[in-house]
Parts: structure tokens; C-alpha cells; sequence
């Protein structure tokens, strides 16, 4: 019997002799740059810092990737005071927090993801385990959350006080043709809360990784998977170009694969800025142009060269899209573009 992990080891080998092939049929990658780590989230100010900051901590001493990414995601996962990631995330229709993450670590294509699993509050670090630890890319559900168990990690409830009345408060105001009876004074927006978080890194090997965390759309059917687990949808990485990362209406990342696509845009010559917006304009296109749309996705990426990129759907006039980075230049915030003004 042929063991596994050399079997894997075997496998991953035989493509490091394959390197003029790749890069000759794929276009021409990036040049890297060494020494030039980056440290990049899909939130401005609020959250930027207190996210990013475990994550650069690592990654300016050289550790490991891997931990410093998933330290990232870890502070919105935990965070109650998110709703749309993690602990405290906004539920489904029936109340049940039901998390997606994934992560994938470009050096070697070796990817892991868990979906709509309860219970857990950092999923990403689930998918971390389910890359590192089985023959697997995807679990979901109870296998998911028994895997989880298997590793040491504890069954919670996900919802808080908050998002529990918040939950209430959606669903009384459902309908006029069920029993529930608001308060006299409440009344619902109906706005469904969007939000997920993209953590991508690049340490000073010029290796890159990146994960995607969301409680996903609030009110979903039970069950429903969005972008964010799906390899190529809300994240893909290559370390010869980058990685791209999602946000927003996952069923439109899924049809266009737009993750993916945003990393062979880079392959193929687009900067990190210009692939953003060339995935925001292909999802349009799909749709049938910017009347047809009445969603929003976000765009994030990181170059193999530490250049970045962010461009979002449709935003209100000057509410350009935001993301946070940390380099050895510091902190910062950097406003991307959109393509439809609302
Ligand atoms: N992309 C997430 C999903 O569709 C939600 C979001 O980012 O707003 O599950």
C-alpha cells in the first residue's frame, strides 16, 4: 500500500520539475520580491488594526504564515461585536448560526474548508485542520462540527443576546400571514446584514495564503453554502501570482468563479487593482449590465509583488470600498473603487 502522505509528497515533487511547462502555457507571473511581507484585510479603520495586528506580529519576526493569517481571522471570528463573522454572527431563517471559512496556502495549492458548521467559533481554524490533517478539501455540517470535536475543539452557542433579538425582530416582522406579533413599536428594515472577512498574507519568502470567515447571508435556508468555503469563489491563492479574496453576494462569486478569475487576471498581466475590477465588471456582464443588478460584491487581492487591489459592485456616492494592510511601512488604509454609483 502506498502511504499517503508520500504519495501527496510524490505528487507535489513531480510538479516542482514542471515549472517551465506551468509558467509557459499559464502566462508570465509576477516577479516576487523577498524581505516585502504584507499583511492584508478586507476592512478599513474600525476593524483593520485589531484584526491585522496579531497577524503582522508574527509575520515581522518571520514565523509562520499559516498561524499569522489564522490569528488574524481568529479576532473577527471571536469578536461578538462582528454579526457577520464567527461568534455572534447573524443566524439563519431558524435562528442557527451556521459558519463558512476556508484557507488555502499558495506554495503548495493545499487548500481546506468547513461549511455551514454550528457550534464552532473559528472556523477557519477548522479549515486549517481539514487542510492539514486529511486527505480532504471540504467538510461540511455535522461531519464538520465532529471533526472539530475530534480536535479538541468545544460546541458553543454562536448566538448572542444581540444578534438573538435581532433575529426576533426579522422574524416577527416576516409576515402578516404567520402568528408572530411584533411589539407594538417594532418594525424591521428588512435589510439583509452582508459582511465576511479576507485575511491574505505574504511573508518574506514571497509565499502567500489567505483565508475567507463569514456567518454568511443572514436569514439563509438552512443548509445554503456561500462563496466563502468554495475554492475559487470567495478565495483562491497561487503563489506565483497571488491571491484573491470575497465579499458580498456569494452566489454571484460562485457563478463566475471569481476568485479564481481574479488571480489568472493577474497572471495574465492585470495589477491587483485592475483584476479586482475587471471581476466586479464580469459579474455585472453576467447579470446583464448595471440595471440588472441590486447586489454588491467586494474584491480584494494581494500581488506575489505586495502590490494590492480592492473594487466593490455599487457603493453609495464616495463610500469607496476599503481595506487595511500592514508592511514594514506600517499600517494602512486604502480606499479601492466601484464600478456603480447608488
Ligand atoms: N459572501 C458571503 C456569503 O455569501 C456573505 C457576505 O460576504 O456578505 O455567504
Amino acid at each position: 500500500m502506498i502511504d499517503r502522505r508520500k504519495f501527496i509528497k510524490s505528487i507535489s515533487a513531480l510538479g516542482l520539475s514542471l515549472p517551465a511547462l506551468n509558467s509557459s502555457l499559464l502566462g508570465k507571473p509576477n516577479a516576487s520580491i523577498k524581505n516585502n511581507p504584507v499583511i492584508l484585510c478586507s476592512r478599513g479603520e474600525k476593524w483593520g488594526k485589531k484584526v491585522l495586528r496579531p497577524g503582522w506580529d508574527i509575520l515581522r519576526k518571520n514565523g509562520s504564515l499559516l498561524d499569522a493569517i489564522e490569528l488574524s481571522a481568529n479576532v473577527t471570528e471571536l469578536d461578538p461585536e462582528d454579526t457577520s463573522v464567527g461568534y455572534g454572527g447573524l443566524p439563519n431563517m431558524n435562528g442557527v448560526v451556521q459558519l463558512d471559512a476556508s484557507i488555502m496556502n499558495g506554495s503548495d495549492h493545499n487548500c481546506g474548508s468547513v461549511a455551514c458548521i454550528e457550534g464552532i467559533k473559528t472556523p477557519s481554524s477548522v479549515a486549517r485542520l481539514v487542510m492539514e490533517r486529511t486527505d480532504h478539501i471540504h467538510l461540511v455540517g455535522k461531519g464538520a462540527q465532529d471533526f472539530a470535536l475530534m480536535h479538541g475543539f468545544k460546541i458553543e452557542n454562536l448566538l448572542t443576546e444581540n444578534t438573538r433579538k435581532i433575529w426576533v425582530k426579522w422574524r416577527e416582522n416576516l409576515s402578516d400571514k404567520d402568528d408572530y406579533l411584533p411589539p407594538l413599536n417594532s418594525n424591521d428594515s428588512g435589510k439583509r446584514t452582508t459582511g465576511t472577512i479576507n485575511v491574505l498574507g505574504l511573508n518574506n519568502d514571497g509565499d502567500i495564503a489567505g483565508i475567507t470567515t463569514t456567518s454568511g447571508l443572514a436569514w439563509k435556508i438552512p443548509g445554503r453554502i456561500g462563496d466563502s468555503p468554495i475554492i475559487g469563489a470567495g478565495l483562491y491563492v497561487d503563489n506565483e501570482v497571488g491571491a484573491v479574496g470575497a465579499t458580498g453576494r456569494g452566489e454571484e462569486m460562485i457563478r463566475s468563479c471569481g476568485s479564481f478569475l481574479g488571480v489568472e487576471l493577474m497572471r495574465n498581466g492585470k495589477s491587483p487593482q485592475e483584476a479586482c475590477e475587471e471581476v466586479c465588471k464580469r459579474i455585472v456582464d453576467i447579470n446583464g449590465g448595471p440595471s440588472k443588478v441590486n447586489f454588491n460584491d467586494k474584491i480584494v487581492a494581494l500581488g506575489k509583488n505586495g502590490e494590492v487591489g480592492c473594487a466593490s459592485i455599487r457603493e453609495k456616492k464616495g463610500q469607496n470600498p476599503e481595506i487595511a494592510t500592514w508592511s514594514k511601512k506600517g499600517f494602512k488604509v486604502t480606499k479601492g473603487t466601484y464600478l456603480i454609483e447608488i
